[in-house]
């Protein structure tokens, strides 16, 4: 703006300056040029006077600067102050010569052969016929000009450097109170009426960018918090994989470090999976991928951004189904392991059916087939109840009503129903229960984790060998012990033994009834319950399994 102004007021006064020297000139040199034509017509008429009353010869005069000729009626040049007449041609047709014979007198200019002069002449006739003529040299605009030209050229460049210093100032002094002006309280500035409504517009404007920004922040306030205590992970890209928005869960899940708006996508997870999905999803395409770290079992679902059908970044979203895919590979296991847990009694009562169908075996064997018929069935049912029993605990089926029991109670009923199966494996029964430890649970499901840990405690001793169900309260808690001096777990797989169908000894567990289930069930019973499970073992020497309830 102080340029714009400043060569404004330059070019204006050096316009100015360049016309009213022009002008000056002009009228100076017009008053000039008359002044010696007047000279000239005065000078002329004195001469005249005198010749005519013949006071002076003219025909020797001569006047300093001055030229005079006579010429006669026919154009003859008769005197010459400065010439030789006898080489001077013949001057009738010149214009001043011509005025004075017609009307008495008569002047002309004529450039001289120099731009430098032009001759001015004044001619006027004499009483006896001849013609006076007047002669005088005189400078011509362009010598007025060219002897000026020093001077003005100094004077010119002195006022050339006095305008740009008085353009400058001047534009300062017009841009100053602009550039003061407090762009954050327009109004407030009066320097300039003329600028009062602009102002008020930007102070308006001023105020709405304000709310707006206010807005959009908050707004983007708003959208962190959402994003950020999202589980998901969620980052929005442009075109150049560049992150617009990212949240905290996004870079957690890939364990990878803090990245921020601007850095590149790929600083999350570098891997070729990751890549590819968000190339294809910069590519217009909807990708879906699963990405398996260390730790965890990541989705991501990359989806194109279209702005008029142009593809303008992507928005990609991050989800952690570790647990949904562990479940899922559970689920697999257990499935393969039910098939072929049902397979091993199904074919063997096929195998017997098939014998006992094509006949010819003797009664007694008849009987035996009969008999392991009748085992793999039951060992079936064991193992169909199991299944159905586990996978209603999986399902968190609650449909079992919390209610007041007795722990005692329960383990009262257990070994008096079991013990008579202790009794066929030869295993001494011991129930040690004071007081009737009451606990919020269901009958049901107690009474199945009591029976399996009872069972197993018989089926995993020896003849002779003991098993002591104990049930005591201690610090608000009711514990259920079940501790035998059988064979043992061995060390490596105390761990795996609540896990579903995982048996040590796969024949043993077999013979004596077992589905390999027992153990889950009782895990699964006692989450439901609230309490705690714990196991300590020597093989060889025996096994207690406490379980921890809160007591009421
Ligand atoms: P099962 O139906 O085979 O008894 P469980 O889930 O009840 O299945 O037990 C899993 C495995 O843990 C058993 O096969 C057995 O090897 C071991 N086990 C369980 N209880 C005992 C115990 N009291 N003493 C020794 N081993 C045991």
């Amino acid at each position: 703006m102080n340029k714009k102004i400043f060569k404004t007021v330059f070019l204006s006064i050096l316009m100015t300056l360049v016309l009213v020297l022009g002008v000056s000139i002009s009228v100076f040199y017009t008053t000039y040029e008359n002044r010696i034509e007047d000279d000239l017509s005065a000078e002329l008429r004195f001469l005249t006077v005198a010749a005519n009353d013949g006071s002076a010869d003219i025909s020797s005069v001569s006047i300093p600067g001055h030229r005079v000729t006579i010429i006669s009626e026919d154009g003859t040049v008769v005197y010459d102050s400065e010439a030789d007449t006898g080489e001077m041609e013949n001057h009738l047709a010149r214009p001043e010569v011509q005025s004075a014979i017609l009307y008495g007198f008569g002047e002309d200019t004529r450039e001289s052969h120099t731009l430098m002069e032009n001759l001015h002449y004044a001619a006027s006739k004499l009483a006896n016929g001849d013609i006076l003529r007047l002669s005088v040299p005189a400078d011509t605009l362009f010598s007025v000009i060219m002897d000026m030209l020093l001077p003005m050229v100094f004077i010119l460049l002195l006022l050339l450097a006095f305008f740009a210093w008085f353009s400058m100032k001047a534009a300062k002094h017009i841009t100053d109170p602009i550039n003061s002006i407090d762009l954050e309280h327009p109004e407030t500035s009066d320097e300039y009426e003329e600028l009062s409504p602009l102002l008020y517009r930007i102070a308006k404007q001023q105020t709405t960018i304000r709310e707006q920004l206010e807005s959009a922040e908050r707004r983007g306030r708003e959208f962190s918090i959402i994003t950020d205590n999202m589980a998901e992970g969620l980052a929005v890209i442009d075109k150049e994989m560049r992150l617009l928005s990212v949240n905290k869960a996004a870079f957690r899940l890939f364990d990878s470090e803090e990245v921020k708006p601007g850095d590149s996508v790929l600083a999350i997870n570098r891997t070729e999976i990751f890549s590819g999905l968000v190339t294809d999803s910069l590519d217009g395409k909807r990708a879906e991928g699963i990405i398996d770290n260390k730790t965890r079992t990541l989705q991501i679902i990359a989806s194109p951004v279209f702005e008029y059908s142009t593809v303008t970044g992507a928005v990609i979203i991050i989800m952690d189904i570790t647990e949904k895919s562990e479940r899922e590979r559970l689920r697999r296991e257990f499935t393969a392991n039910v098939s072929h847990e049902l397979k091993t009694p199904l074919t063997s009562i096929s195998g017997f059916a098939e014998l006992l169908k094509n006949g010819g075996i003797p009664e007694s064997t008849v009987k035996d087939f009969g008999k392991e018929i009748y085992d793999e069935s039951q060992r079936l049912i064991a193992l169909v109840h199991d299944i159905i029993r586990l996978s209603k605990l999986d399902e968190g089926d609650d449909s079992e009503a919390m209610e007041r029991v007795s722990v005692s109670e329960i383990a009262e009923d257990v070994v008096s129903r079991l013990r008579k199966r202790a009794e066929s494996f030869g295993v001494h029964l011991v129930l040690s229960a004071d007081n009737p430890s009451y606990i919020n649970g269901s009958e049901l499901l107690l009474d199945e984790l009591v029976s399996n840990l009872v069972d197993n405690a018989i089926k995993y001793n020896r003849k002779g060998g003991k098993a002591i169900v104990s049930v005591s309260q201690s610090d608000g808690e009711v514990i259920l012990s079940v501790k035998d001096n059988g064979i043992g777990i061995p060390e490596e797989d105390k761990e795996r033994v609540f896990e579903r169908f995982y048996r040590v000894d796969k024949s043993r567990s077999r013979a004596s009834g077992g589905t390999g289930l027992g153990l889950s069930i009782v895990r699964h019973s006692v989450m439901m319950l609230h309490g705690t499970v714990s196991l300590s073992s020597k093989l060889g020497e025996g096994t207690e399994i406490t379980v921890r309830f809160p007591s009421l």
